[in-house]
């Protein structure tokens, strides 16, 4: 049973370094005193007929009782009939959005010192649906399918997200002037949300332009809402202004208000085992699972603490040029709470 005064929230640590990071996120839980009592869960070694996948029924049973939850990179064991884990994971927990806060970190120099954007992924549909077959020899088909339910689902979470956290804009991105019918689609939906938003401005940017206008001024957006292939190309291109994958977080909103928050990158089977990974993606993650239960005072110290490891600049793990262990950097995080 549940310690009383104590949020349950599962943890599946991953695979490769994922163990190695998610042990840091949990001493730094710890020292913090997050009123958190994480639920393990690790990916099988057997496939559960009733997932048809490495990942069991009762992890996922888990989640959607816990409603909230930490995933480390997860690697698809290579082998036929069973499913990818991370789509098993998208599928089955109605996995619809998925948010990447994306920010420059203070004393981590980029080109840009002024990113403060949030990128908002439609995660089920579009071109990523499954849908390619063969017409004829020569000839293969994809199909891009968009809904008004899907649309209409993620446009809300956006819009909700931006009054939630005082943003001013939504930038919904499409390419509607070619895909008429589909990206069309899209943009009505949003457009009917924004009208319940009078508060927040809404505007409507080209795909091309926009990826221009990001390189260009990042400053320039706020919330970007879109349709899954674009948010999936957008919201790497974003990490690439802060520093790349090894510091973005991303959470993963769910039916029901399931939110199950992940680091980006994956598995790193090159550094697995050596006391060599990044855990600040991670631990992002986490804060982003924090502020969601709305343990803003927590959250704030946390992520004060990893910003603050990284300006210092003592310790830094070989990605971010320096030399420090997972368990010497996570130290240092410790030391800054
Ligand atoms: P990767 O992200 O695991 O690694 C790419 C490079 O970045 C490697 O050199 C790695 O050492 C480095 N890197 C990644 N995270 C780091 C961190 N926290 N600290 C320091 N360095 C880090 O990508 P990959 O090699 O293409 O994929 C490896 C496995 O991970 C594959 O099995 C893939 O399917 C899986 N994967 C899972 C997820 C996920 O669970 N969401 C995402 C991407 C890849």
């Amino acid at each position: 049973a549940p310690t009383p005064n104590l949020i349950r929230a599962t943890l599946f640590p991953g695979d490769g370094i994922g163990p190695e990071i998610a042990e840091s996120v949990k001493e730094v839980f710890k020292s913090a005193e997050v009123p958190i009592e994480w639920e393990e869960h690790y990916v099988g070694q057997e496939i559960d007929p009733r997932t048809q996948s490495f990942l069991t029924w009762e992890s996922l049973e888990s989640v959607r009782k816990n409603k909230v939850g930490l995933k480390g990179p997860m690697a698809t064991p290579i082998g036929k009939g069973h499913r990818s884990l991370n789509l098993t994971l998208r599928k089955e927990l109605n996995l619809y959005a998925n948010v990447r806060p994306c920010y420059s970190l203070p004393g981590y120099k980029t080109r840009y010192d002024d990113v403060d954007l949030i990128t908002i992924r439609e995660n089920t549909e579009g071109e990523y649906s499954g849908l390619e077959h063969q017409v004829v020899r020569g000839v293969v088909e994809s199909l891009k399918i968009i809904t008004r339910q899907a649309s209409l689902r993620v446009a809300e979470y956006a819009f909700h997200y931006a009054k939630a956290h005082g943003r001013e804009r939504v930038s919904a991105i499409h390419k509607a002037n070619i895909m008429q019918k589909t990206d069309g689609l899209f943009l009505k939906c949003c457009r009917e949300v924004a009208e319940k938003y009078p508060d927040i401005t809404y505007e409507e940017v080209v795909i091309d332009n926009c990826c221009m206008m990001l390189v260009k001024n990042p400053a320039l957006f706020d919330v970007l809402v879109m349709p899954n292939l674009y948010g999936d190309i957008i919201s790497d291109l974003c990490a690439g202004l802060i520093g790349g994958l090894g510091l973005t977080p991303s959470c993963n909103i769910g039916e029901g208000g399931i939110a199950l928050a992940e680091a980006v990158h994956g598995s790193a089977p090159d550094i697995a085992g050596k006391n060599l990974a990044n855990p600040t993606a991670l631990m992002l993650s986490a804060v982003t699972m924090l502020r969601h239960l709305e343990l803003h005072d927590k959250a704030d110290r946390i992520q004060s603490a990893i910003l603050a490891t990284i300006a210092e600049g003592k310790y830094r793990t070989a990605d971010l040029g320096g030399s420090s262990t997972t368990t010497d950097f996570t130290k240092a995080i410790i030391d800054h709470l």
